[in-house]
């Protein structure tokens, strides 16, 4: 598919991906690449999908698409294979069926199916598939714990790849979903996340194909950039963009208008900015 070919070329770019649960999201994303001019990916999990209602999420896309805007849906984190077929069905540009709960051979197996099902049926869905433990919720959090073992593996990563052939690949290098207020590591506490960038590099090396880091929220500038060029094509920042949405609402809710677009105009402005920013770093790295 199309938007694969923005990874082709030598310089390294990576796209960002946002989730949406509310209108005000997904038109601060739309905004944003009519701005940009740089894709985007707009993400809704198995939880946002069904808060949305399938149907409405992806006929809001169609929508931009013929208005030419250059945006992507995604049907994140889908572990029901049964909403991954859905997904396909829907013609989602991605579908990540994520299997990093399930043991390795079955991750294998389901990831397989779900391959299938989109060859199967001629379908165009892109397929993620996730590798290694993502701790965490995409929510402000206490204290998260990380664990060595959660990581990718590169030669696992490998074998995942070539057994399932999936299209992009979610990793696990240090990142966590959600903003927790600490880390424990090694039996240590930490205050900030530290990206295993060695690892990045390594994957990349064994499996020759997108390599998507969810947990975005809370990275610095340097991670991004390191992390994307040591191969990382895809970012997934939400945590951040609903504490945007959360804040300046409680803020605005307080104004004396009951007139609901003077209030929301704010926040999809205020959310546009930040996409804005995030997509241009990533893009011209
Ligand atoms: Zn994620």
């Amino acid at each position: 598919m199309e938007v694969l070919n923005i990874f082709q070329g030598k310089k390294k770019k990576a796209i960002l991906h946002i989730n949406v649960s509310t209108f005000e999201q997904f038109k601060a994303g739309i905004e944003a690449v009519k701005e940009s001019k740089i894709p985007l990916i707009i993400g809704v999990s198995e939880g946002e999908r069904k808060f949305w209602g399938i149907n409405y999420f992806e006929d809001l896309i169609d929508e931009a698409k013929e208005r030419g805007i250059k945006v992507y849906s995604n049907a994140d984190h889908t572990k029901n294979i049964k909403k991954a077929y859905e997904a396909i069905d829907y013609d989602f540009d991605f579908v990540l069926f994520d299997g990093s709960e399930l043991s390795f051979k079955k991750n294998i197996l389901i990831t397989q199916k779900v391959v299938n099902y989109r060859n199967k049926n001629n379908k165009k869905s892109l397929i993620e598939g996730e590798l290694g433990y993502l701790t965490g919720h995409s929510d402000i959090e206490n204290t998260i714990e990380l664990k060595e073992e959660y990581f990718t593996s590169p030669d696992l990563a490998k074998e995942f790849v070539d057994q399932t052939k999936v299209d992009l690949l979610a990793i696990s290098v240090g990142n966590v979903h959600g903003i927790p207020q600490k880390i424990k590591f090694k039996n240590k506490e930490f205050k900030k996340i530290t990206l295993n960038f060695n690892l990045i590099k390594e994957i990349k090396n064994k499996v020759n194909l997108p390599l998507v880091l969810h947990g975005g929220s809370g990275l610095t500038k340097k991670d991004f950039i390191k992390a994307i060029n040591n191969g990382i094509s895809i970012i997934h920042i939400n945590t951040e963009f609903r504490k945007i949405w959360k804040e300046e609402l409680s803020k605005l809710i307080k104004e004396k208008t009951v007139i609901p677009y003077k209030i929301l105009d704010k926040i999809i402005e205020k959310l546009k900015r930040k996409i804005i920013l995030y997509q241009r770093l990533f893009y011209y790295v």
